[in-house]
């Protein structure tokens, strides 16, 4: 454990979250770029291979570019890696055409959640939700796995249903757990108050790890006096798990790199916890807690 001085001299107990940083998922699809540019000048990926940008400097100074669709449309026998997130059908396509050589660093458990709602979806012709954000990659990957019928919401007022019909749901793995249940309950409810024979089918498929993290951070946090939250600004993890932490904890603040800590933030602190999100690297959780034991 390292200790530090505050402002007022009392030793200050620094401890980095063991729970946080990167997923499975993540760490995955970041040894395949690693493994790629041990032999290769440079690797495409499509979009930020995770939300943090110190992170994705570290790679592309390895060799990583980043690329969007516009770009990937115009390659041609090249090598591109897909990330955890996953890719619409549309993408296997265009490789396809273009002799592109996808790298599948899909999450496994993503993989498995593409697969499970095309054979699902196949078998009914169901409607089906897809209880997500409508721009992240993850959700469209998992609705183009379907024909048609389908809808990526979080809003029960924007669902177009006919409650008498199948209706298929399932979650983007990155969601809260607690909200995917209000959100399909109220789906039941409305088909059981609506229908004599309703069929609405619901798929638990918020990943474990981020279902577990919420819990796991509301305990972390309650043990400081003072919380630093790591992670990219755009993480939708990332912000999802400070406003948790902030509910248990209200002297925690959130940075992305060390330029933003403030000493007057741990002047009254004993003890200072470091956490972040599950695209949050150890390293840069490290990099803070060696400028915090430097601030006096
Ligand atoms: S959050 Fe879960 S499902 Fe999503 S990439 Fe990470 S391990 Fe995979």
């Amino acid at each position: 454990m390292l200790f530090a001085q505050n402002n007022y001299f009392r030793p200050m107990k620094i401890e980095i979250d063991k729970d946080a940083g990167f997923c499975f998922g993540v760490s995955h699809a970041i040894k395949m770029a690693e493994e790629y540019l041990k032999d290769h000048s440079y690797l495409y990926c499509l979009g930020d291979i995770v939300h943090n940008k110190s992170e994705v400097k570290r790679l592309s100074d390895l060799g990583l570019r980043i690329i969007d669709y516009s770009i990937f449309r115009q390659l041609k026998d090249e090598t591109v890696l897909i990330r955890a997130h996953g890719e619409p059908v549309e993408t296997y396509k265009i490789a396809s055409q273009n002799n592109i050589d996808l790298i599948e660093g899909t999450c496994p458990i993503v993989t498995r959640l593409q697969k499970m709602i095309r054979e699902e979806a196949s078998e009914n012709q169901p409607q089906v939700v897809i209880f997500g954000k409508k721009n992240h990659p993850e959700a469209i990957g998992l609705a183009s796995r379907v024909s048609s019928n389908v809808q990526i919401t979080q809003n029960t007022e924007e669902l177009e249903l006919d409650y008498c019909k199948p209706v298929y749901v399932y979650s983007q793995t990155t969601m809260d757990k607690e909200l995917y249940e209000v959100f399909y309950l109220h789906i039941q409810e409305r088909a059981e108050h609506e229908c004599s024979n309703p069929h609405v089918r619901v798929q638990d498929s918020v990943c474990g790890k981020v279902a577990n993290r919420a819990k796991q951070i509301r305990d972390f946090v309650g043990h400081h006096d003072v919380v630093i939250f790591v992670s990219g600004a755009n993480s939708s993890n990332g912000n999802y798990l400070f406003q948790v932490a902030r509910k248990v904890n209200p002297n925690t603040y959130f940075v992305s790199d060390v330029d933003q800590l403030n000493s007057d933030w741990l002047k009254q602190a004993e003890s200072v916890g470091i956490s972040g999100a599950t695209s949050t690297p150890v390293w840069l959780m490290e990099k803070v807690k060696a400028r915090i034991s430097q601030m006096d």
